[in-house]
C-alpha cells in the first residue's frame, strides 16, 4: 500500500523561520565547551601514548561531525596498530590507567555491542565513551561533517530534528527508535532529494578521499569548498525544510518498498537490497542504508511497536507544522 497525501505548505511558513533559527542558536555549543573537549582529548592522548606508543585517539560522533548540541557526551575511538586486538583486555587496562589518573566514574563495558570505557573528567565535567578500532565510525563522522560544510541548512535542520527526537523520546535505540546518526542521514537524504537539490551526492562524485576500512572501500568527493554553487539554486528556508521533512516521513515515504540511501543520493527498493523479509531481529520496517557499510540498515532496531510510535510522531510533527499557531513550542513538548 502506497500511502501518499500531498499537502500544501501553510502560507505563513516563513514567519516561523526566525524562531527556528533562534532554537538552533540556543543549541549550538559555546567555543568554551569545544576548548574543554580538546583539553580532555589532549589529556587522554598523553595517558594512552605512555602505555601504547603507536596508538591514536580520534574524536568521532557528534563532537566531530558538527551535529553536536551543547553538553553532548564526547565519543572517542582508540585505534590500535593491530586490527584484531583483544578489546576486552585493552579496555580493562585502559580503565585501570584512567582510574589511577583520577578520572571519575570509570567503567569498562566489555560485553556491550560496541565495547567501551566510560569516564567523567572532574575538571571539565565532560563525560566520554572510548571504543576501540571502530574506524568506520571515524570515517562516517568525516562524511557527515563534510556534508554539513556544503550548506548551513543541513546543520540547522538536523539540530531541529535531533532536538525534536530527544524531546519526544524517539532517539532511543534500545527502545526501538532511531539513533542520532540515523536522523542525520535522513536529513542529508531529504536535502539531496529537494528540487533543486540542496545537497549533492558526494559518494557519486569523483573520489578525492579514499580509504579501506575492514575491507570496505570508503570513497567520496571531499573538496566541498569547491561546491559553493550548490547554495544558490534552492532558496527554501529552514522552516520550509522542517515542514517538508516531517511531511515526507509522515505522508510521502513508502515504508513498504523504499530504502533511503545517502550513498546513491536516491531511494532504492527493498527488493534490490533483499530487505523484504525479517531475518533474525532485523525487520526492515523503516530502511536507512549506512553510506559505507551498505548491508547495514540503521532502521533495523525498529520493531512492530516502535514503528507505530515513530510514524505517529512524524504525523504529529507534520500536523503541528501545518496547523499549529506556535509550532516552535508545540513540536518540542515533552511526551
Ligand atoms: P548525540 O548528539 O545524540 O550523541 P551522535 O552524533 O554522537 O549524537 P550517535 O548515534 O551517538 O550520534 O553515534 C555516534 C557515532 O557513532 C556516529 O556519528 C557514527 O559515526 C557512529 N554510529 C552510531 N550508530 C551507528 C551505526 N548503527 N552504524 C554505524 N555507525 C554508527
Ligand atoms: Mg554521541
Amino acid at each position: 500500500r502506497v500511502y501518499k497525501r500531498q499537502m500544501r505548505c501553510r502560507s505563513d511558513i516563513d514567519r516561523l523561520d526566525d524562531a527556528f533559527i533562534a532554537i538552533v542558536k540556543s543549541l549550538i555549543p559555546a567555543e568554551e565547551e569545544k576548548a574543554k573537549q580538546q583539553q580532555l582529548l589532549t589529556l587522554l592522548e598523553k595517558l594512552i601514548i605512555k602505555e601504547w606508543p603507536k596508538a591514536r585517539l580520534y574524536l568521532y560522533g557528534s563532537c566531530a561531525n558538527s551535529f553536536g548540541v551543547s553538553k553532548s557526551d564526547v565519543d572517542l575511538c582508540l585505534v590500535m596498530e593491530e586490527a584484531d586486538v583483544n578489546k576486552a583486555e585493552v579496555l580493562l587496562k585502559l580503565a585501570d590507567i584512567l582510574q589511577s589518573d583520577n578520572l571519575q566514574n570509570v567503567q569498562a563495558l566489555t560485553r556491550a555491542r560496541v565495547p567501551i570505557v566510560k569516564l567523567m573528567d572532574p575538571s571539565t565535567g565532560i563525560s566520554c565513551d572510548i571504543c576501540i578500532n571502530n574506524v568506520l565510525a571515524v570515517v562516517n563522522t568525516r562524511l557527515l561533517r563534510d556534508y554539513a560544510r556544503i550548506d548551513v541548512r543541513l546543520r540547522q535542520l538536523a539540530f531541529i530534528v535531533k532536538h525534536w527526537a530527544k524531546s519526544r523520546g524517539v532517539n532511543e535505540t534500545y527502545q526501538g527508535t532511531l539513533s542520532s546518526y540515523a536522523y542525520v542521514l535522513m536529513c542529508i537524504h531529504f536535502l539531496q532529494q529537494r528540487r533543486p537539490a540542496i545537497l549533492p551526492c558526494l559518494q557519486g562524485m569523483e573520489a578525492t578521499y579514499s580509504v579501506t576500512v575492514d575491507n570496505i572501500g570508503c570513497a567520496y568527493f571531499d573538496q566541498v569548498e569547491k561546491l559553493s554553487d550548490f547554495r544558490s539554486h534552492n532558496k527554501e528556508t529552514v522552516a520550509q525544510l522542517v515542514w517538508g521533512f516531517f511531511n515526507y516521513w509522515a505522508y510521502c515515504h513508502d515504508y513498504t518498498d523504499s530504502v533511503i540511501s545517502v550513498r546513491t543520493g536516491s531511494i532504492i527498493s527493498k527488493r534490490e537490497k533483499d530487505w523484504t523479509r525479517r531475518i533474525g531481529n532485523d525487520r526492515h520496517l523503516i530502511c536507512i542504508e549506512d553510506p559505507f557499510e551498505i548491508s547495514h540498515d540503521l532502521g533495523r532496531v525498529v520493531d512492530k511497536h516502535s514503528i507505530r510510535v515513530l510514524r505517529e510522531e512524524f504525523e504529529r510533527a507534520a500536523e503541528i507544522m501545518q496547523y499549529d499557531p506556535n509550532p516552535c513550542v508545540k513540536l518540542f513538548e515533552p511526551y
